[in-house]
């Protein structure tokens, strides 16, 4: 398979603190992979450098092929990346249809003034993302709730929902920061069913950023682990399992094999 995301010697610094240090990994296309760690091990940085919201203090991120260190986030949504983040960030001016609609627009030719004034192009543009919006609504299982208001949805929806408006960006590269985060060991488990079952139907690949390990073991083959800004161990998930350095990053005290 093709590599799709590179990422070289990653270092992030925050005045004394190094959030990365010296972080690499490839991602091939199809490839479904986990990032763990214990809070505040760098985890969201690594997306936040990967989608241009901060600038690595040293090292590359590569995306088919292409050096994007340091352009800005549209423009690498643009590329074929899309996130979502750790905290739900839903327009509530907006219904769900609303939501999903607008992680169109750097797709369409309209700019901001044409879609305000609403000239015939934007008009013609709004019709064809209100029905592929709908099309994708109807493909998660949202269609229901097209014209309700965001935040009167169960959370495991708003999470869902958070994913559709990626998703409408058309990524090759989903980055999910947390998505089962606040959820019930059975919701989570669900919503890891409902994340394989789209990067199918959408032919993705994926980055999962989770805090427990759990959660993500029987749906990652491949689990990469952090700590301080480091990967620890990698593998999978049988042998992230009983490796001793994750185990004591975890539980924060010293473990003898
Ligand atoms: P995680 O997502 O694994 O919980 P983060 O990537 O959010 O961890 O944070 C890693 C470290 O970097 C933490 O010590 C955090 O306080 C620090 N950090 C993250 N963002 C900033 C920022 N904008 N300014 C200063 N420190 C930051
Ligand atoms: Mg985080």
């Amino acid at each position: 398979m093709a590599v799709l995301l590179q990422l070289d010697h990653l270092v992030k610094k925050f005045g004394g603190i190094v959030a990365i240090n010296d972080f690499s990994t490839i991602l091939h296309q199809g490839e479904l992979c986990a990032l763990i760690g214990p809070n505040g091990s760098g985890k969201t940085t690594i997306f936040n450098v990967i989608t241009g919201i901060y600038t690595p203090t040293s090292g590359q991120v590569h995306f088919n092929n292409e050096d994007i260190s340091g352009i800005k986030p549209d423009q690498i949504t643009g590329r074929g990346i899309a996130r979502t983040f750790q905290n739900i960030r839903l327009f509530k001016g907006l219904d769900v249809l609303g939501n999903v609609m607008l992680g169109m627009h750097i797709h369409i030719a309209s700019n901001v003034a044409e879609a305000i004034i609403r000239t015939p192009r934007y008009n013609l543009e709004e019709k064809v993302m209100h029905t592929s919006g709908m099309e994708l609504l109807d493909a998660l299982g949202l269609a229901d709730f097209a014209h309700a208001e965001p935040t009167s949805l169960p959370y495991g929806k708003q999470r869902k929902l958070e994913i559709a408006r990626a998703l409408a960006t058309k990524p090759q590269l989903l980055l999910l920061d947390e998505p089962a985060a606040g959820m019930s060991p059975s919701d989570a488990e669900e919503l890891m069913d409902f994340i394989t079952s789209v990067m199918q139907k959408f032919d993705l690949t994926i980055f999962l950023i989770e805090h427990q390990m759990r959660v993500v073991m029987g749906i990652c083959p491949r689990i990469i682990v952090i700590d301080h800004g480091e990967i620890i161990a990698e593998g999978t998930p049988e042998e992230i399992q009983n490796n001793n350095r994750v185990i004591e990053a975890y539980l924060g005290v010293e473990t003898h094999a």
